[in-house]
């Protein structure tokens, strides 16, 4: 089987074995004679596989029952928007740190939601190409809300901010959950999209400090309210059974592979594969603050943009998918989630080298 080096920003690289056990058990899940897509979501059958989802998740993460899971549909998208909706109450401010397009957007919708927000520090003077060290909250902060990792500008926190005891700190980590190890006890709401690192897309996890859950507002329409998802245990409607059962067979593999200190290891090796060859060449740019490279996402230009058109072209007929820059920043961005093979990072490095060599 030719597999090509999938460098895509999410929908997004998958790690083979665990495709291919998906394979073997499509037809016949497990000798229960139907697919998990043909499976009740309230068959035992099922419930069994997101009861494994939900605890080799908390084994990973090292938290215990101090925590909810939930599996949401709409995207982290709809996150900007429940998060607000469900934790800023009457009278208290939404905070942000604005550290991207991603950011930008969690923002606008909490200001939709008809919420005070306080952007209580940005990046935006140097074009989100960095994180900033320091912020400053509102009066009466209901949270303060960070982006972990921005896909589009290539930048991750290596740090947790330090909050206020009273004050929730929540996290899209849509593009870097479960890619290293953190202290992620010290976050009252976590969510992330399946789709870069943890699984396909068509689901959103959503992991709640169960303290919280008493503060939440109430009388908001049904779907978008926490407590509803949280009372029948992500399953009051229809969940996206079947990405729920590849995400549960995803994080087996990660446990397999030495849990997040083991994908760690193998996310730094990957990283310092990369920004080891354009640290070493004035051909290619890096874009980001040394500081606060992403180990996930790795934008860089090429120092004559010109050629980049022609970079893209050349290794996407080497069998590279996905190198395009976002639409809105352009240059090249390989994204290189836990899944991605060293492999496929050593194979970009040669390119780039070789592309050099002929283009210089
Ligand atoms: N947050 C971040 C950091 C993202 O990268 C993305 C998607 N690229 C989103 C939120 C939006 O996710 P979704 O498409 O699942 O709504």
């Amino acid at each position: 089987m030719e597999r090509k080096h999938n460098f895509y920003a999410g929908p997004a690289v998958l790690p083979v074995e665990v495709i291919e056990e998906v394979q073997k058990d499509l037809v016949n899940y497990k000798g229960c004679g139907v697919s998990v897509m043909e499976m009740s979501h309230r068959s035992k059958d099922f419930q069994a596989i997101i009861d494994d989802g939900m605890s080799t998740m908390k084994k990973l993460m090292g938290i215990g029952d101090d925590f909810e899971i939930l599996f949401l549909q709409g995207g982290a998208s709809t996150q900007f928007l429940m998060v607000p909706m469900n934790l800023c109450a009457d009278g208290k401010v939404a905070n942000y740190i604005d550290t991207g397009a991603w950011a930008t957007k969690a923002i606008k919708e909490a200001e939709k939601a008809g919420k005070k927000v306080h952007v209580a520090a940005t990046s935006k003077d140097k074009d989100f190409t960095y994180i900033p060290k320091e912020f400053k909250l509102s009066e009466n902060p209901a949270y303060l809300h960070i982006t972990t990792n921005n896909t589009i500008r290539g930048s991750e926190y290596h740090h947790i901010p330090e909050v206020p005891a009273d004050v929730p700190l929540i996290a899209d980590m849509s593009s870097n959950f479960l890619s290293k190890p953190m202290d992620f006890s010290k976050f009252s709401l976590i969510y992330a999209g399946a789709q870069k690192n943890i699984g396909p897309a068509g689901s959103t996890v959503v992991i709640i400090r169960k303290d919280m859950i008493e503060k939440l507002n109430t009388g908001l329409p049904t779907m978008l309210s926490y407590k509803t998802h949280l009372d029948k245990g992500s399953l009051f409607n229809t969940p996206p059974s079947f990405t729920i059962y590849v995400i549960s067979r995803v994080l087996a593999w990660i446990d397999r592979n030495g849990g997040l200190e083991g994908i760690k290891k193998l996310n730094e090796e990957k990283g310092a594969e990369l920004y080891g060859v354009f640290d070493s060449s004035d051909f290619y740019n890096g874009t980001v603050a040394k500081d606060d490279r992403s180990l996930m996402n790795v934008p860089f230009r090429l120092a004559n943009t010109d050629l980049e058109p022609k970079f893209i072209e050349e290794a996407t007929a080497k069998g590279m998918l996905g190198l395009k820059g976002h639409r809105s920043v352009g240059g090249v961005r390989a994204s290189i989630y836990n899944a991605c093979p060293l492999a496929s990072v050593k194979a970009l490095c040669e390119f780039m080298k070789e592309f050099e060599k002929n283009n210089k």
